[in-house]
C-alpha cells in the first residue's frame, strides 16, 4: 500500500512555480465573512501558501451581519481592481446570504476556486478546456497523475455529489475516460457500488461513512472527507486504519487532498494571471 502523499506534492508544486510567480507578480484576494474556525484554518493555510509561491496576498474581512448587496459590492470592486488576478470568496457563508449569486458575481477569469458557472461549463466541455477547475478536483487529478495511477477504462465512484467536489470530480473522470458512478444521500445500496470502484472518492464529511467491507482489494482511496473528532483531531470519511490494509494507494487525512486543494488554488492563481496578461 502507497500514501497517497499530497503535502509533499503540493509542497512540490507550490516550489516549480516559484519562478513564474516572481515574473508574473500575481496578487490573491480572499474575502472572508465571519469567524468560522474552519475557514479561518482554510484562509491561514492559503495566505501561507502564497507567501512560499510569492503571490502577493490580499484579505477583506467582513463582520457576520454584511448585508448580501455589501457583499456584492466589495466582489465587483475587486472584479474591477486591475492588480487583483484571482478571488476567492470563502464559505461557508452566513445563512442570509444566497451563495449562487455570490459565486455568479466574481470574474470568471478571476475565479481561482472554479466555481462560476463559466469555468464548470468549460470543464464540462473536455480536459482541454479545464482553465480554471474546481481546486479540490483539481487537486485529486493532479495527486493521481503525480503517482501514475491509470483513470482511463477506470471504474470510478464518487461518494458525495456537492457543487464543489462531487460532481465537478465526476466530469473530471469522465473527461479522462473513467466509467463514473456518483453516489450520495438517495444512493439505495452505497457499498454495493463501493465495492466495485478501481477509484473511489468520497467527499461526504462523515467519519468511518467507508469501512473496508465496502472497498475493494487492490482499490486506489481518495478521502476528500474534513471531520473534526470531539478531541479536535482531523479524520475524513474513509476508516482509514482498517481500509488502508485493502487498499493499493490512499491518501491521509490531514496531509492528502487537503494540501493538494491549496496547492490547486495557486496554480489556478498562476493561470488566471497569465491569461490576464495575454494581449
Ligand atoms: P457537502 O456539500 O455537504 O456534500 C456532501 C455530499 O455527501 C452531498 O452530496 C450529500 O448528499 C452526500 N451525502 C451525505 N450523507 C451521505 C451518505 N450517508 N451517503 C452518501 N452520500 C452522502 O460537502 P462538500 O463541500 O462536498 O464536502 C464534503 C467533505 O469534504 C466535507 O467533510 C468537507 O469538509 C470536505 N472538503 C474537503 C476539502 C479539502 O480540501 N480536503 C475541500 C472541500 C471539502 P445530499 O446533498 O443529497 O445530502
Amino acid at each position: 500500500m502507497t500514501i497517497l502523499d499530497g503535502k509533499a506534492l503540493s509542497e512540490e508544486l507550490i516550489d516549480s512555480v516559484k519562478e513564474k510567480a516572481s515574473n508574473l507578480k500575481p496578487t490573491l484576494a480572499v474575502i472572508l465573512v465571519g469567524e468560522n474556525p474552519a475557514s479561518l484554518a482554510y484562509v491561514k493555510n492559503k495566505k501561507k501558501a502564497c507567501e512560499k509561491t510569492g503571490i502577493e496576498y490580499i484579505e477583506y474581512k467582513y463582520p457576520a451581519t454584511i448585508t448580501q448587496e455589501e457583499l456584492l459590492k466589495k466582489i465587483e470592486e475587486v472584479n474591477q481592481d486591475d492588480n487583483v488576478n484571482g478571488l476567492i470568496v470563502q464559505l461557508p457563508l452566513p445563512d442570509h446570504i444566497y451563495v449562487p449569486e455570490v459565486i455568479k458575481a466574481v470574474a470568471p477569469k478571476k475565479d481561482v476556486d472554479g466555481f462560476h458557472a463559466y469555468n464548470i461549463g468549460k470543464m464540462f466541455l473536455s480536459p482541454e478546456f479545464e482553465d480554471l477547475p474546481p481546486a479540490t478536483p483539481f487537486g485529486i487529478v493532479k495527486l493521481l497523475d503525480h503517482y501514475d495511477i491509470p483513470i482511463e477504462g477506470k471504474d470510478v465512484v464518487v461518494v458525495g455529489h456537492s457543487n464543489i467536489v462531487g460532481k465537478p470530480i465526476s466530469m473530471m473522470m469522465l473527461n479522462r475516460n473513467a466509467t463514473v458512478t456518483t453516489c450520495h444521500i438517495y444512493t439505495k445500496d452505497l457499498a454495493a457500488h463501493t465495492k466495485n470502484a478501481d477509484i473511489l472518492i468520497v467527499a461526504v464529511g462523515k467519519e468511518k461513512l467507508i469501512t473496508a467491507d465496502m472497498v475493494k482489494d487492490g482499490a486506489v482511496v481518495v478521502d476528500v472527507g474534513m471531520n473534526r473528532r470531539e478531541d479536535g483531531s482531523l479524520c475524513g470519511d474513509v476508516d482509514f486504519d482498517e481500509v488502508s490494509k485493502k487498499a493499493s494507494y490512499i491518501t491521509p487525512v490531514p496531509g492528502g487532498v487537503g494540501p493538494m486543494t491549496v496547492a490547486a488554488l495557486i496554480l489556478n492563481t498562476i493561470r488566471a494571471t497569465e491569461r490576464q496578461n495575454q494581449p
